[in-house]
């Protein structure tokens, strides 16, 4: 299937640079998109061009690429999808992120944390339910010192067969060592954008550089390490939205969480429109193409935008999905956006249940084990050839 010339035309009359490297590198994407799709499967690489291109609305044939993803979802990451059960365990905050439901400035949330002990009998709860997996989050909130969230892990490994995933937020060098050291499996860390001014404007009292260091401070803990960002921010271009790919490529990570920008309404960016279950699946098939070996979730946020946004997926290179298990009393007070329903119920086995259906409903299975990254550890990366077809 040919590229339509007409199509890149458009492409580049409302690309806004203007001159560019990539208008005197036009003729080169005047090329059959089956080629460049190809080209990734054998290369896993693409150019910031070529990205950009992918994503805009030039590029019409967006199922060739959904599927292309699928197909190397398939052959590097197999049928099963992995669970991963999320602890939401303190909604207090000390930041100000300027599109988040847990700003320190919304005083008409209720703050709570959650007791060690109940930390860990959700966990085990969950273990019984067939988790494997489970994600302690929470604000970035010093209450907890290094050594508390180091003791909640220790408990937590000595669960049968449970990995455990942090998202704490940004910290130390020295407390993510002990972190490692206490048994973590992973830690994830969003960079959400990245294009450092509009990093600055949505993250008024943080960096990206500082974002940037954090994840490599994590890569030196040796961690798998887990990054990602939002679609649809205001303000953010294609051209950002490519670089967060390449960031994510750059650092070479086990898991790439993207998903919809939601606007809360209690937050500075409240009314603005929300990000695309479109634009989403293309972020989430790219990055398929690139990572071929990384887990990619379906997000919870995709899942608020569109009930079916789930299977969709699941069918876009997606192999995780990652339900809520955070005890019900305190689940509507952990709102960085407004809440999804689907698969959510006041019973923790419905969470489970309701996944399992989707995930055989496409004819997939539920992973057993703890879904431990696959490819080789980070600085060792290579490449993976898809197998092309006919
Ligand atoms: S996005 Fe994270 S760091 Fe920012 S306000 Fe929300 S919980 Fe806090």
């Amino acid at each position: 299937m040919l590229l339509h010339v007409e199509a890149v035309f458009y492409f580049f009359r409302h690309w806004e640079s203007g001159e560019s490297t990539i208008e005197k590198r036009g003729d080169d994407l005047k090329r059959d998109i089956k080629q460049i799709l190809h080209s990734v499967m054998l290369e896993n690489k693409l150019s910031k061009e070529e990205i950009i291109f992918l994503l805009s609305d030039g590029f019409s044939d967006k199922r060739e690429l959904l599927t292309a993803a699928d197909r190397v979802r398939k052959q590097f990451m197999g049928n099963a999808v992995h669970l991963r059960g999320i602890i939401e365990f303190s909604n207090y905050c000390e930041r100000n992120c300027r599109y988040c439901g847990l700003r320190a400035a919304n005083r008409q949330l209720k703050r709570y944390r959650i007791e060690e002990d109940e930390i860990i009998s959700t966990a085990s709860e969950s273990v019984a339910l067939g988790y494997r997996t489970v994600v302690l989050q929470s604000g970035e909130d010093s209450f907890y010192e290094a050594d508390k969230i180091a003791f909640i892990v220790k408990r937590l490994k000595a669960l049968p067969g449970l990995a455990v995933t942090l998202s704490c937020g940004e910290r130390s060098a020295e407390e993510y060592r002990l972190w490692r050291k206490a048994g973590a499996d992973r830690y994830l860390l969003k960079h959400e954008t990245a294009d450092p001014a509009l990093y600055k404007q949505l993250h008024p009292d943080m960096t990206f550089d500082n974002r940037r260091r954090c994840l490599y401070r994590l890569r030196e803990a040796d961690f798998q390490v887990g990054s990602g960002c939002m679609v649809g921010l205001p303000g953010q271009t294609l051209e950002a939205l490519a670089d967060d790919l390449l960031l994510l490529k750059e650092l070479d990570v086990e898991m790439a969480g993207i998903g919809p920008f939601i606007p809360h309404p209690r937050t500075p960016l409240g009314s603005a429109p929300a990000g695309t279950v479109e634009m989403t699946l293309k972020m989430l098939a790219l990055a398929r193409l690139l990572l071929p070996q990384a887990h990619l979730p379906a997000t919870t946020a995709l899942g608020t935008i569109d009930p079916s946004a789930h299977r969709k997926a699941l069918q876009a290179g997606g192999n995780v999905v990652m339900p809520v298990i955070t005890p019900q009393r305190y689940r509507n007070l952990y709102e960085i956006y407004p809440h999804s329903t689907t698969c959510q119920d006041d019973n923790p086995d419905y969470g489970r249940r309701c996944m399992g259906k989707v995930i055989a409903s496409l004819g997939r299975t539920v992973a057993e084990g703890p879904g431990h990254s696959p490819k080789p550890p980070f600085g060792r990366m290579r490449v993976v050839r898809v197998k092309m077809e006919g």
